[in-house]
């Protein structure tokens, strides 16, 4: 059975934004869960490591690895929509614009998304993805039951009722406990919304933050540095009808990707000009509104490669924390002209989730590629950390395994789980290692118990 899976020998492999790269021994495309039992087993035999990918658009090196990668692109496609129970049983691999699509021709949605629509859904679940809206979770607390194949080549199904606690663990765990090969997930009848864009001056903004993040039920703002302008998105349930996008689709191609990758270009060349690219492109936002389904709105093309860190503090700190940004980059004079993009998630009970026992806003930070971003990555991080940040587990950070345990009441159970359903340790590789385990962890577990 072994041989017939399909498989490559020594691929090199990427990620989105370039960050990270291995070349794999082998990669594996199994189309079945029994498949995905026997490289499991045969791991454990041959004394290989396995890590799994989803799309690679993660930032870190999550996914390295020298030894075995494990992509579910053949394991993938909804196969159950239970109408009755508002669930959609998904493959892991399937990918999140081929949910909305299925569920969009069947009349559902997922209740809430992203920015891009690319991401597989156990890629999206295992780093805590999240879009806007404080009455809505991240994209892990839709999961309603989750079947993974363990580091021993058990096939495990949990949920809130059925091991509630590797439930919990498993959510968010960075492909560290076992691999996500089938996820059900909560949906609603697919709504139409009005989404609406525009600038509002930043004295002006302030007075009104509150209110837009209570009064829409999607909601995120942009923060240009070096101008007064910040962009507002809201979208609302309407009873209007649907509009064609193409319009819309093709001048976000243009003036988003196209004349920004543009203008990133000259801003590397000529950094100095950032500021005044920043304020430009502020100037330039205009006034949209658009009527679409969910799924045909939340994502666009993302198209300009970039470096990104996302914090996500208690939401209660957001006014005071953007107010520091902002700040400290006219002050330190950073040449970036990338706008900051906050975003608001509700409060969840997934053990590593960066919103975990919170309501939560999402701040984050990007630098165009080619670009120097250490310096102000760092000192974003220090006001994020000021502000009791947790950084996004699919986005670049410069925490260690000491402030984890500070900022993840719950690391010491998640670990202990990930004993019991990977005793080889067959999911960890040299990233995982460096951030969750290892001695140290062990002396800290020791010294804590
Ligand atoms: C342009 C861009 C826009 C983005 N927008 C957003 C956004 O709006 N909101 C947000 O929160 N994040 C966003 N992200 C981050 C992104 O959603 C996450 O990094 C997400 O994990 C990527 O999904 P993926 O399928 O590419 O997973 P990968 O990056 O391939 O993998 C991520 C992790 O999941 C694990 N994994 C993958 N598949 C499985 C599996 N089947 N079983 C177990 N573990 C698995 C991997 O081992 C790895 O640890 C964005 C990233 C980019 C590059």
């Amino acid at each position: 059975m072994f041989s017939v899976i399909k498989a490559v020998q020594g691929k090199r492999w990427r990620n989105w934004s370039h960050t990270s790269e291995s070349t794999p021994e082998k990669t594996f495309y199994p189309s079945s869960i029994e498949e995905v039992v026997f490289i499991v087993q045969e791991a454990l035999r041959q004394k290989k490591k396995i890590r799994v990918v989803g799309a690679g658009h993660s930032f870190t090196k999550l996914v390295e690895t020298n030894d075995w990668l494990i992509s579910l692109d053949s394991l993938s496609g909804i196969e159950q929509i239970d109408e009755a129970n508002g669930m959609v049983t998904v493959l892991g691999g399937t990918r999140l614009y081929q949910l909305g699509e299925g569920l969009g021709l069947a009349g559902y949605a997922q209740e809430n998304l992203g920015d891009i629509n690319v991401q597989s859904i156990a890629g999206a679940i295992s780093t805590g993805t999240h879009g806007t809206g404080v009455g809505f979770g991240s994209i892990p607390s839709q999961v309603v039951e989750l079947t993974i194949v363990t580091g021993t080549g058990e096939i495990l199904t949990v949920s809130e009722k059925q091991n509630g606690d590797y439930f919990k663990a498993c959510l968010v765990s960075l492909g560290s406990l076992g691999i996500i090969v089938k996820v059900k997930l909560r949906i609603i009848k697919s709504p139409v919304y009005e989404y609406r864009s525009e600038k509002v001056e930043y004295g002006i903004f302030l007075e009104r933050l509150k209110n837009y993040i209570i009064e829409n039920r999607h909601f995120e703002f942009y923060l240009f540095p070096y101008s007064d302008v910040v962009q507002v998105k809201r979208m609302n349930s309407t009873s209007r009808k649907p509009q064609r996008l193409f319009f819309h689709h093709f001048k976000n191609l243009l003036l988003e990707n196209y004349l920004f990758f543009a203008l990133s270009e000259f801003s590397r060349l000529f950094p100095r000009s950032s500021s005044t690219i920043s304020r430009l492109s502020a100037k330039g936002v205009g006034k949209t509104t658009i009527v679409a389904t969910s799924h045909k709105l939340f994502a666009t093309p993302r198209l300009v490669k970039f470096r990104e860190i996302e914090y996500c503090i208690p939401l209660a700190n957001l006014k005071v924390a953007i107010q520091e940004v902002r700040e400290c980059i006219e002050v330190k004079k950073y040449n970036v002209h990338f706008p900051i993009e906050c975003r608001t998630v509700k409060a969840d009970d997934i053990w590593l989730s960066p919103s975990y026992q919170r309501e939560s806003a999402y701040i984050a930070f990007h630098m165009y590629k080619g670009m120097p971003y250490d310096e102000y990555f760092r000192d974003m991080e220090a006001i994020m950390q000021k502000y009791e940040g947790r950084p996004h587990w699919g986005k670049m950070h410069n925490l260690g395994k000491r402030d984890l345990f500070k900022i993840y009441p719950k690391l010491t159970g998640f670990l202990a789980i990930r004993q019991e359903l990977d005793p080889q340790e067959i999911f960890l590789n040299d990233y995982i290692k460096d951030i969750l385990v290892g001695k140290e962890v062990d002396k800290y577990l020791q010294e804590n118990r």
